[in-house]
Parts: structure tokens; sequence; C-alpha cells
């Protein structure tokens, strides 16, 4: 894989990468010079009876049962635990960590220090289920590591070469000025990999491309990049606007919250339950937040409502990358990412077949070949570049800490 990094100065130097969701971590350990994977895993459902942690070493993957429910530090345990028993610890030279909110504050990635911590602290105000993940596990690993550099490498951090007129909503200017209400975006890290690998597809610097990235998993964003920098992202302040996703609704008219509030009686904990959590593929289908569940049941079962959920969160798509060109004069292509992206071919088909006067095409052989980690172009000949593009946003954290370690020992 090729990257930005200066050369490293030992192999087996390594970054342990740790993405604490609010009711997961997921970690990875990471050599930067090979771009090795020693170790990996993720700590899921935590908090709940369900709780479980399992780790990779290699090619083993094993299933850590620990008395549930358990929460964000015993699994952090659990892992400083197994890379002391794998005789790995030695390697560590930082943590870099998964921190959603910047806000304005952070562009690049960051020494944690205290100042860092309290404003990322202070940012919870804008991510109140992620921000406060983030700093546990900050804060677990301070514990476990007290010698190591911990970095932060923020979300938030490549979207904010946005323009202003991007970036600012149609509300009056104080409620930015006094209460930073503006669009953030947010999968900064995956847009900015899947860019990178699309420009070493192409044979030139980042720099001097212009590409549509579409992140399609359980949160999905679709991000315009001119000259290599975002310039336009759908999803905003929160997690919420942009295209639909799989729990959360995407754009809907903001008067719809003033109804339901006034008309039906929705207080604002049911509001937010509604768009982040009942709304998206599961609220339209009736059926799941699942695409391959719902691809299943359209395909074999002919479910009605299923294929309905499916065709809006297409025409969803296809609707915001066409907005998007508008931001461009040139463009190099389209990139497909994020469990959905890599992986159905008929979402992918479904959204490309509504771009075709932005002269996008798919080859149909491509196109179903390339899934289960494949990475390809699938565009049909003489048509404009189409990739599948496997994101590895763990990379780009490994990848990051340790140019910034390599800045700082200069
Ligand atoms: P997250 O945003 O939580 O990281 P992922 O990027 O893993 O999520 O994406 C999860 C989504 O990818 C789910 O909707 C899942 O159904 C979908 N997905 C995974 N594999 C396939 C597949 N083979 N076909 C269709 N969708 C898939």
């Amino acid at each position: 894989m090729n990257s930005t990094l200066k050369p490293k100065q030992a192999d087996n130097d390594a970054i342990l990468v740790i993405n604490c969701g609010s009711s997961s971590v997921k970690f990875s350990l990471i050599q930067p010079a090979t771009g090795n994977t020693l170790l990996s895993g993720l700590a899921e459902c935590l908090l709940t009876d369900d709780a479980r942690i399992k780790i990779k070493i290699a090619e083993n993957k094993d299933v850590i049962a620990l008395a549930s429910p358990f929460d964000h530090q015993v699994a952090l345990d659990a892992l400083v635990t197994t890379l002391k028993q794998q005789n790995l610890t030695d390697d560590i030279i930082a943590v870099g960590h998964r921190v959603v909110h910047g806000g304005e504050y952070y562009a690049e990635p960051t020494l944690i220090d205290e100042n860092v911590e309290q404003t990322i602290k202070q940012l919870s105000q804008l991510a109140p289920l992620h921000n406060p993940a983030n700093l546990i596990g900050i804060k677990a690993c301070q514990n476990a590591f007290a010698s190591l550099p911990q970095i932060a490498i923020f979300d938030t951090a490549f979207h904010q070469t946005m323009p202003e007129k991007a970036y600012l909503y149609g509300l009056p200017y104080h409620l930015y000025k006094e209460h930073g209400i503006r669009r953030y975006g947010f999968h900064g890290t995956s847009h900015y990999f899947v860019a990178n690998q699309a420009a070493q597809q192409l044979n030139k610097p980042l720099a001097d491309c212009n590409l549509i990235s579409a992140h399609l998993g359980n949160g999905c964003s679709v991000t315009v990049i001119k000259n290599g920098k975002s310039v336009d992202t759908s999803l905003g302040m929160t997690p919420v606007e942009g295209v639909m996703m799989g729990t959360r609704s995407g754009d809907v008219d903001a008067g719809i919250l003033i109804h339901l509030i006034e008309r039906l009686g929705y207080s604002s904990e049911q509001l937010d339950k509604l768009i982040n959590k009942e709304s998206g593929l599961l609220g339209l289908s009736q059926l799941s937040n699942d695409c391959r569940t719902l691809e299943q049941a359209m395909l074999e079962d002919n479910n009605a409502q299923a294929k309905l959920a499916l065709e809006v969160f297409c025409y969803r798509i296809a609707k915001s990358i066409a907005s998007f060109s508008a931001s461009l004069t040139d463009l190099d292509g389209l990139i497909f990412t994020g469990g959905i992206g890599e992986n159905s071919d008929w979402v992918r088909n479904e959204v490309v077949k509504q771009l075709s006067l932005l002269n996008f095409a798919l080859c149909p052989e491509k196109n179903q070949a390339t899934r289960f980690g494949k990475s390809g172009n699938i565009a049909a000949n003489s048509a404009r570049n189409c990739w599948v593009i496997a994101t590895n946003e763990e990379w780009v954290i490994a990848e990051q800490s340790n140019a910034l370690l390599q800045q700082l020992a200069r």
C-alpha cells in the first residue's frame, strides 16, 4: 500500500489504533513501515448483556468472554492484557485515537494534552454520543500506556477545507458565530483514504484530482473533493444530514420536526430517537436497517417495502452525487466505499444508472465481480471512472499518527 509517510525508523514499530464508539471499541495494532496489522478486534454491545470482545492475532480469532455487562474500560483492559501476553507492548510507539468531532479547532492530527482533552470534552455538545466515548478511550490508554504519546485524528478534519458557502446553513449568522452551528461533516478519514487510493489509480498527485466519494455503511456520506481537498460533504453539524442511512433519516424538511412537536406531541428525546434510530432503511422498510437483509427480501421474497426503502436510499445518493458535481468543473471519477459501497452491486447499479447525464455507466460483470474486499474500476468502456475502494480508516490513523511523531521528533 502506498503511503504519504516519511520512512519509519524501525520496521517493527507499531501504532495502536483505538476507535471508541458509544457502545463499541474497535482496535488495531499496525506497523506503519510495513502496513502489517499485527492484531485487530472489536468489543461490541458494551453495557448490555450481549457485550463481547473479539481479538484477531495474525489469522487466529479469539473471542474473549468477559463478565457481562462490561464497559469500555474493561474491554480496553482485556486488550492490554492480550497485548502483554503476546509480547507486543514494547513495539508500540504511540496510540492513535479516532475522535469524531474536532469542531473548527483541529484540521490536522493532534498530540493530546490537557487542553486538547478539554476541547474534545467541550465539543461533546456537538457529538454527545461520540466525543465522550472517544475520551474514555483516551483516558484508558493514558492509564495503560502512560509513557506513550496519544494522538487524535479527527473525523471532521478533512472537511475543514470546505468554503463558507458550503458550511453555512441558511440560518441567522449569529447562531454560527455564537454557537458554532454550521456544517462540519464526518467520515473524513475514510474519504481521505479512498481519494488517495483513487489518485494512485489515476497516477497523479491527489492535489490534481477532482473526485466524488460515497461512503455507504450504517452511516452514509457523499463528499466532493476538488484539487485533493474536501469542498463539500453531505453530513452536517451532526451525523443526520444528507443522504438516507441505515437508521438515520438524512435530510428532512425542518418544518416536519415542528409539526411533530406541535401536532403529534413529540418530545426532544422522541425526535432524537426517531431521526437517529428509527428512520432510514429501517424506518421505510419496516424490516431492517441492514442492506443485505433488504436486498434478500426484495430479490428473493419480492418484498415491496424493502424495495421501496432501497429505491429511496439509492435515489437520494444519486441526487447528492449529482448536486455535488456543481462544485466542480472537471471530474476524474466516483468512488464507492463502506460496507454497502464495497459490497452491494445492486445499490451501485441503482445509483449509477441515475447518473447517466454525468457520463457514468457501469460494466455489469466488473460491478458484480468487485465485492467482498476487492477493489477496482467498475466503469463501462468510455464511461467516466467509477471505483470500488475498500476503506481503511485504521491505516490512515496509524499513518498520520506516525507522521506527526516524526514531525515532532525533528
Ligand atoms: P459502519 O458504518 O457501522 O462501519 P459498515 O461500513 O460495516 O458499517 O456497513 C454496514 C452495512 O454494509 C450494512 O447495511 C450491511 O448490510 C452492508 N453490507 C455488508 N455486506 C454487504 C453485502 N454483501 N451486500 C449488501 N450490503 C452489505
